[in-house]
């Protein structure tokens, strides 16, 4: 993916993950938020020849590389922001959930010892974010699973670690069925997930 960037549309219709998410929320997520991510990226490359000829990815791994802080902000958030979004979509999947399989399901029984352990240890990391921000499932820098949170639309590539897949936890993404029950959200999420993507994330 390169400048100019746009919106990915939906790998499934706005009310495929009725009841679990509902589907204005998924309409006003993805076309409303994300959507306002990929424009306020485009803006903020449209002078900036050399990061234009960046991938998505290497604009978050080489954030701290720009020394202006107005812009290295306005990708940290923006491209962060589109790169997590579109990654959120397609790790969710209609009749979804049930416990992982294949090489994923392993190395999480491995790292974890269950995969019930892993998702308790999940939903505490996805429950402590304080304000806005995401739990990640990475590739530590030592190439082992970890289980991180980041703020905002901050990505672990800028840390050098590489996302497996995320959970978003900003209020954009449960409040209008869940209000302020977060925990409700995150215990409802699990029956979306598509672990058939994820293991696909997990072998790149
Ligand atoms: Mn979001």
């Amino acid at each position: 993916m390169k400048y100019k960037y746009s919106l990915p549309p939906l790998p499934y219709s706005a009310d495929a993950l009725e009841p679990f998410i509902d589907t204005l929320t998924m309409e006003i997520h993805h076309n409303g938020h994300h959507k306002a991510y990929v424009d306020n990226l485009n803006t903020a490359l449209e002078n900036q020849i050399e990061l234009q000829k960046k991938s998505l990815q290497d604009l978050l791994k080489d954030l701290n590389q720009i020394s202006n802080t107005d812009l290295k902000n306005a990708i940290k958030n923006n491209a962060g922001g589109h790169y997590n979004h579109s990654m959120f979509w397609k790790i969710m999947k209609k009749n979804g959930g049930g416990s992982p399989k294949g090489k994923i399901g392993e190395a999480i029984n491995k790292r974890f010892e269950s995969f019930e352990k892993f998702r308790e240890q999940f939903n505490i990391a996805a429950k402590k974010v304080f304000g806005s921000g995401w739990a990640w499932l990475v590739f530590n820098k030592s190439g082992d699973l970890e289980i991180i949170s980041m703020p905002n639309q901050d990505n672990p590539l800028s840390e050098h670690k590489k996302p497996i897949f995320g959970l978003d936890v900003w209020e954009h993404a449960y409040y209008l069925k869940y209000t302020n029950k977060r925990v409700d959200y995150i215990n409802a999420w699990w029956n979306v997930v598509n672990w058939e993507q994820i293991e696909e994330n997990f072998k790149m």
